[in-house]
């Protein structure tokens, strides 16, 4: 049985999860601690763990309460420990790691901060990737380069189609519109945003293979020539993406 997974909103336009099955709740990222708290509640479950994906407060500063409240204990990357809340647990890239007694892989993501790391629960067929992939596109890059970013979302890319991407917000309209303005003529893109226009559900999380045919930063090899850099490599084509999403 895979987890059962609650999307939360938080904030303006923050997106937490919630993770739960028969050894217990995890939360990954605290935008802010009463929403979920809320949740919780209204499901009668407690919180056994928070997992967290980078150092920025809009992912982070709900910590303290939710500890105070539930007991939760705190996971975050190692490299990353001084300017996170107090871990009880450290995680490197690469570790294998047991969370609600299924297996999770750590996977490097730096771009949009150094440190920001991703959970992927294979068993559960789900990657919690915050503000490096997201909806329709990918987090800004505050601290490290198009080159560190392209190659952690080509390491996400090479999840299984059907792992359902959790991502930090719901960036959903700018994404689509800027996604749109470069990519005109796709058809899933298209769909997929007529499709949320009619539920008003949440962008997140959607199917990798969904990213896939809808992300404009998955999609760098597909638009090089639209953009005039046909020959360029497909780095270039992202960090120019990446450049003109910044002004768009
Ligand atoms: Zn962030
Ligand atoms: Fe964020």
């Amino acid at each position: 049985m895979p987890l059962e997974l609650v999307t939360i909103r938080c904030l303006k336009d923050n997106y937490a999860y919630l993770l739960h099955g028969p050894a217990g709740t995890a939360l990954i990222d605290a935008p802010e601690a009463a929403p979920i708290l809320t949740e919780l509640d209204a499901r009668g479950w407690g919180l056994d763990m928070i997992l967290l994906t980078h150092h920025h407060d809009d992912h982070i500063q709900g910590v303290p309460a939710l500890v105070e409240a539930t007991g939760a204990e705190v996971l975050g990357a190692e490299a990353d420990a001084r300017r996170l809340p107090p871990l009880d647990q450290q995680v490197a890239p690469g570790q294998a790691l047991t969370v609600l007694g299924e297996p999770v892989e750590v996977i490097d993501v730096p771009g949009h901060t150094i440190g920001h790391v991703a959970f992927h629960f294979p068993e559960s067929g789900m990657a919690f990737t915050a503000d490096s992939l997201m909806a329709m596109g990918c987090g800004r890059l505050f601290e490290g380069t198009p080159e560190q970013m392209w190659r952690a979302l080509r390491q996400l890319n090479g999840l299984p189609g059907d792992t359902l991407i959790c991502s930090g917000h719901d960036y959903c309209a700018t994404n689509g519109a800027f996604a749109l303005s470069v990519d005109p003529d796709n058809a899933d893109l298209r769909e997929r945003l007529e499709a949320l226009q009619e539920s008003r559900m949440p962008c997140a999380p959607a199917t990798l293979a969904m990213e896939r045919a809808t992300n404009p930063f998955l999609r760098a090899g597909h638009l090089a020539a639209s953009l005039g850099m046909a020959d360029a490599p497909e780095v270039e084509v992202f960090a120019q993406l990446r450049r003109m999403k910044d002004e768009f």
